[in-house]
């Protein structure tokens, strides 16, 4: 059977600890340029995950727990 596969359903391990409103995609390059992914919530809603965000979100992370907040 073929299948979309720009459409996912919806996991909540792909937000890897961070929340659907901190890696929603603000359509940041236009062009799908930050490598977002389209997903499919139950209720049939799409939600962008931003790669981008997500990717920088992680670094800042991985940053806090090396060390704390440097200042
Ligand atoms: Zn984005």
């Amino acid at each position: 059977m073929a299948r979309d596969l720009s459409d996912f359903e919806f996991d909540p391990a792909v937000l890897e600890g961070f929340t659907l409103h901190d890696l929603k995609c603000d359509a940041c390059s236009g062009y799908g340029n930050c490598g977002y992914r389209m997903y499919r919530l139950k209720d049939g809603k799409p939600v962008l995950i931003c790669q981008q965000k997500k990717k920088k979100l992680k670094a800042q992370r991985d940053l806090e727990l090396a060390g704390g907040a440097v200042e």
